[in-house]
C-alpha cells in the first residue's frame, strides 16, 4: 500500500510529499523545491530508502532542490513532461527573481507522458499530463490509495495561475475536467499549496470549476 507524508517547503509553503511503499519502505519524493536538510531528516525519521525524485512541474518552489538532491544522493529525476524544459532551463533566473538559493541545473533522467506509470517498491501510480498552469505539468495518481498529487493544477477552492509564460486558462480547465474528474469524486488530492481536498468537494464548491 502507498503511504505518504507531506512537508511544506520554501517561503512558498510548497507541499513536498515523501511517498513510499509500506511493504518495502522504498520511497520517492515529489517536488523537493528546497529545504533539503529538513526533507532528508524526514526521510531518515520515517526509516525510508529514498530512490527517486518525481516532479509535477518545473517552477522553482517545486523543482528548485531537485538537481542538488539528485547529485548528493545519486537519484534519478523522473518528470515532468518535456513541455516544461524551458522552465528547467530558466531555474537560475527563477532563483534570482524569487530570492531562492541558486538552483542547480539538471536534465530529467526520464521525461513523462500522459498514460505513463511510475513505480516505487510494489506501488504503481498513473501519470496524467495536465497542462495549463505550465505546458509540461503532470500529476501522479494512485487508484489503490485513492490519492492524487496534483501540484499547481488544482487547490482547495482555487486553481493554478495561468498568467505565466506558457500558461493557458482553458487548457487548465480542460485538464481538470477531462483528466482529474474521471479519477473519481472520492479521490483525495494533495495540492502544491494549502490543505488537501477531494475532487468531489471541488466539483461542488470550487468557484472556478463548480458544476463541471
Ligand atoms: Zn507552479
Ligand atoms: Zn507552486
Amino acid at each position: 500500500m502507498l503511504r505518504y507524508h507531506t512537508v511544506p517547503v520554501t517561503a512558498f509553503q510548497q507541499n513536498c510529499s515523501i511517498v513510499w511503499c509500506d511493504t518495502t519502505h522504498r520511497a520517492a519524493i515529489v517536488d523537493p523545491g528546497g529545504d533539503l536538510p529538513r526533507l532528508r531528516a524526514e526521510v531518515e525519521r520515517l526509516g525510508l530508502q529514498l530512490e527517486q525524485i518525481w516532479l509535477t512541474h518545473a517552477h522553482i518552489d517545486h523543482a528548485g532542490g531537485a538537481g542538488q538532491l539528485a547529485r548528493e544522493l545519486g537519484l534519478p529525476i523522473v518528470g515532468p513532461h518535456e513541455g516544461d524544459r524551458f522552465w528547467i532551463d530558466a531555474l537560475p533566473q527563477q532563483s534570482k527573481m524569487f530570492g531562492f538559493p541558486v538552483s542547480e541545473g539538471f536534465t530529467p533522467t526520464r521525461w513523462l507522458h500522459d498514460g505513463d506509470t511510475v513505480n516505487v517498491g510494489e506501488c504503481s501510480l498513473q501519470v496524467r499530463h495536465c497542462p495549463g498552469h505550465t505546458p509540461g505539468h503532470v500529476v501522479f495518481f494512485s487508484p489503490e490509495a485513492g490519492r492524487a498529487f496534483v501540484g499547481d493544477v488544482l487547490f482547495e477552492g482555487s486553481i493554478g495561475r495561468t498568467d505565466f509564460p506558457g500558461g493557458d486558462h482553458q487548457t487548465l480547465i480542460d485538464s481538470i475536467t477531462q483528466r482529474l474528474w474521471p479519477m473519481g469524486d472520492d479521490v483525495v488530492f494533495v495540492p502544491g499549496h494549502g490543505p488537501e481536498s477531494s475532487f468531489g468537494a471541488e466539483r461542488r464548491t470550487n468557484p472556478f470549476v463548480r458544476g463541471t
